[in-house]
């Protein structure tokens, strides 16, 4: 479709704008310079003065910059059973929140940038619907009316705040206050024990805290499999002051110069601890916008329900990314805001991604993708599991980081990959290989006849495919030769 057909299919009617994209997060920004691509006249609306969202500003660019650091003090500290020694670092908390900062500063400043190319015209407000062509923007006192053909909300979510806490103490911390590195606590309490808790206490420990994780299931990172989070629990025990697991904290108290924290479940009774983080999920902001004026449905918890092509109740009102639904991450974000873009501008797009690769960037790395072994069980698939340890992997033995493995699961009938999970350092990368496979419905011989480099973490894959097709030599398995 040409640029001028896609303009007359979304003809404005008169409207300020053909298209107003509410928050300027990745899924924001992503639609909107999508849709300005393809010829809209487009406004982005965000309350902050950043562009970026949660993402780029307070979540997976800032928090991947301080991992970064943790993981080059882990090496450091792991190569003097090879003979090499560093001492002790030494960390100056301004410059690496420096460095951080700068890293966000850059991203934001190229989206100002880019926005300003595509003549997209950004709005510094608090956005609200008016009605189902229209929305107030609110900076400080002033108000401005925007009338609109169409409209993607992409606002997001937020932190969960439990309660029975001291907020408003600065010990008492969510993400965003973990992410701006005030202090190194001495203790550090970690309530959640999913990617946001364990990706934070990684970079805590790292940089010299004793850490203390409580989770209120009986698995770290519930939705991924037991065996995948396995060898980051066995790391972690080792080297955090404890895992409490089936436990919840149902209080917090200020304490001499110490925040107390009281636990039930299975551990039970009281700790003192320096910082505590609480992390224990994050909520949609569907609910602040005053949707109703627009007749836009919102359910209880805050989510906008969608069809595939990203469209809400109202035809001429989209929703995208967090708000939408689980999972909250970025790449789900940005894929939906293209889908509803290019839905805006007239195209025939929907949202039909098989499988959002999951990774959570701890040390090890643990990522997973399609069907889970979990799941696979549940369902009662016809299905085979098969791992390649990376203890047979010449590479992981050369970083000597061998406790990861690779398993991928094969539907038994057809040998197509349904599913794979990681665990390992740079797991997050590998992982999109198999998120390919299965969009591209390889058969195990498609993955283990692909000649994959060597030495490489990436050669496990292959190597997983080959334990199943039983054509595998770098390990040993005689039940199943070929
Ligand atoms: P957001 O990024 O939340 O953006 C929404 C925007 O809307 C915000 O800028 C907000 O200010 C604005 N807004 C809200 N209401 C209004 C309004 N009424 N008017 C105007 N503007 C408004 N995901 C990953 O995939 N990988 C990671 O490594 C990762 N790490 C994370 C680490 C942390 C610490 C956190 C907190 C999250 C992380 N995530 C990660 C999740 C990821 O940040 C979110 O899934 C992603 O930001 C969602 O994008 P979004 O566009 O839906 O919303
Ligand atoms: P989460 O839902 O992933 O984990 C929260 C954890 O807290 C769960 O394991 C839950 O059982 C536990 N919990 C809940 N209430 C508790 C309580 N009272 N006491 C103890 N434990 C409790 O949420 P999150 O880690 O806050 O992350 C929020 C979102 O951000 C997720 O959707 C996640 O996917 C996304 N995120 C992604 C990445 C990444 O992709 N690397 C990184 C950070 C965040």
């Amino acid at each position: 479709m040409s640029n001028t057909s896609e303009k007359k299919a979304a003809d404005s009617a008169g409207h300020d704008f053909d298209l107003v994209v509410l928050g300027a997060g990745p899924g924001g920004y992503t639609a909107a310079f999508r849709a300005a691509d393809l010829g809209l006249r487009v406004a982005l609306v965000e309350r902050y003065p950043a562009l970026g969202g949660v993402c780029l500003n307070v979540g997976c660019i800032p928090s991947k910059a301080l991992l970064h650091t943790g993981k080059v003090i882990e090496e450091a500290a792991a190569l003097e059973p090879h003979g090499v020694s560093f001492g002790e670092p030494f960390i100056d908390l301004d410059k690496l929140r420096g460095f951080k900062d700068q890293v966000v500063t850059k991203l934001s400043g190229g989206l100002g940038g880019m926005a300003k190319k595509r003549k997209i015209e950004v709005i510094q407000g608090l956005a609200a619907f008016a009605g189902p062509n229209s929305l107030t923007v609110t900076s400080g006192e002033a108000k401005r009316e925007i009338s609109f053909d169409k409209a993607i909300i992409a606002v997001g979510s937020q932190s969960l705040e439990l309660a029975g806490m001291p907020w408003g103490d600065p010990r008492l911390m969510d993400s965003t206050d973990a992410l701006n590195l005030e202090e190194i606590p001495d203790r550090l309490l970690v309530i959640g024990g999913g990617i946001i808790g364990l990706e934070m206490a990684c970079v805590y420990e790292a940089l010299g805290s004793k850490v203390t994780v409580v989770e209120l299931t009986p698995q770290l990172m519930p939705g991924a499999d037991p065996d995948l989070v396995r060898p980051l629990q066995q790391r972690i025990k080792k080297r955090y002051a404890a895992i409490h697991l089936e436990t919840r904290v149902s209080r917090v108290d200020v304490a001499d110069h110490a925040l107390l924290a009281h636990f039930e479940g299975k551990h039970s009774g009281q700790e003192k601890y320096d910082r505590i983080l609480v992390a224990v999920g994050r909520t949609p902001n569907g609910g602040k916008i005053n949707a109703k004026a627009a007749g836009v449905k919102v359910t209880s918890r805050g989510y906008i329900p969608t069809d595939h092509q990203m469209r809400t109740n109202v035809p001429n009102i989209f929703a995208i990314g967090d708000v939408v639904g689980q999972p909250m991450l970025a790449h789900k974000a940005t894929h939906e805001g293209k889908v509803a873009a290019e839905v805006c501008a007239g195209r025939k797009s929907a949202f039909d991604a098989r499988v959002i690769p999951s990774v959570a960037y701890t040390d090890p790395e643990v990522a997973w993708v399609g069907t889970t072994e979990t799941e696979a069980k549940e369902n009662k698939l016809e299905f085979e599991v098969s791992k390649f340890p990376w203890a047979a992997n010449g590479r992981a033995l050369g970083i000597d980081r061998s406790e990861g493995f690779t398993k991928l699961l094969f539907d038994k009938a057809t040998k197509r990959i349904i599913g794979a999970g990681i665990t390992g350092v740079n797991a997050g990368d590998l992982i999109a290989e198999c998120a390919l496979a299965i969009e591209m419905d390889c058969e195990a011989e498609d993955i283990g006849l692909t000649i994959h480099p060597h030495p490489t973490l990436s050669e496990s894959i292959a190597m997983a495919a080959e334990v199943f097709e039983g054509t595998i030599t770098d390990l040993y398995l005689p039940r199943k030769k070929k």
